[in-house]
């Protein structure tokens, strides 16, 4: 059968990863969570004193972004893969608040984007790939032959992220996430390379009322219309 490229933006914990993880399994696709790299990116930074409270050192970034490399493994166990910072697994450790924080500054750097879109073409050149981000249908395949643009209300979709931090261990309040959410929503929607928007030729789901059930059902039915 002939492989797509399924591309899926949207603003932040719209659901995006879960469900593209799921249709990617149903379709025996690769998922590629694009937003892990720029997180991987984001951890970096953190690590190595470049951003902070109170200071953004871009141009040592700049410099250094031949140092950073990010790969991708599958875990069986979990049913995709996980994200590799020079061989290190840090799938865990991006997804704290704090990382959310850093990692919409870190991505309006053109730099960073230009090293990470090569790569994530590089990850869809034989097709049959899920992919998600923000810049998925617009920048990194503006070919994509399905594009999905996922919305659902700030306040549905920092409930979901908090119960899901939650869930993890993470203390934290509401008000926090989203806070964080919506400043993400700005700073992604609003930087002058790859704002995020959606596609001429998408597909906008709003994914407030429906179950991951119902949505990856739809899209399964919907790329196999196409393929
Ligand atoms: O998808 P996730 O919420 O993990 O993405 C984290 C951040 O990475 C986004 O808020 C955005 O700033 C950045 N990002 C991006 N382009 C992508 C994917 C993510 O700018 N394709």
């Amino acid at each position: 059968m002939k492989k797509i490229i399924i591309a899926i933006d949207g603003f932040s914990s719209t659901g995006k990863s879960t469900v593209a993880k799921q249709l990617a399994k149903e379709l025996n696709y690769i998922y590629v969570d694009t937003g892990a790299m720029y997180r991987a990116v984001t951890y970096f930074a953190l690590e190595n004193d470049l951003i902070g409270e109170d200071f953004f050192h871009i141009e040592k970034l700049i410099e250094r972004l031949d140092d950073i490399k990010i790969t991708f493994k599958y875990n069986k166990d979990l049913g995709f893969a996980e994200v590799y910072l020079n061989g290190r697994n840090i799938e865990k450790d991006i997804r704290t608040l704090k990382v959310s924080r850093y990692v919409s500054p870190i991505a309006t750097i053109s730099e960073v984007r230009q090293k990470l879109v090569e790569q994530q073409q590089l990850m869809g050149k034989d097709k049959g790939i899920v992919m998600d981000g923000r810049d998925i249908g617009t920048v990194v395949f503006p070919d994509a032959e399905l594009k999905i643009f996922m919305t659902a209300s700030a306040e549905t979709r920092a409930k979901r992220r908090y119960k899901e931090l939650l869930e993890r261990g993470h203390n934290l309040s509401y008000e926090e996430v989203l806070e964080n959410v919506t400043t993400r929503d700005r700073i992604d929607s609003s930087r002058e390379d790859s704002p995020l928007r959606k596609a001429d030729n998408a597909i906008e789901i709003d994914n407030s009322d429906l179950t991951i059930e119902e949505q990856v059902d739809s899209l399964v039915k919907l790329a196999k219309t196409i393929v």
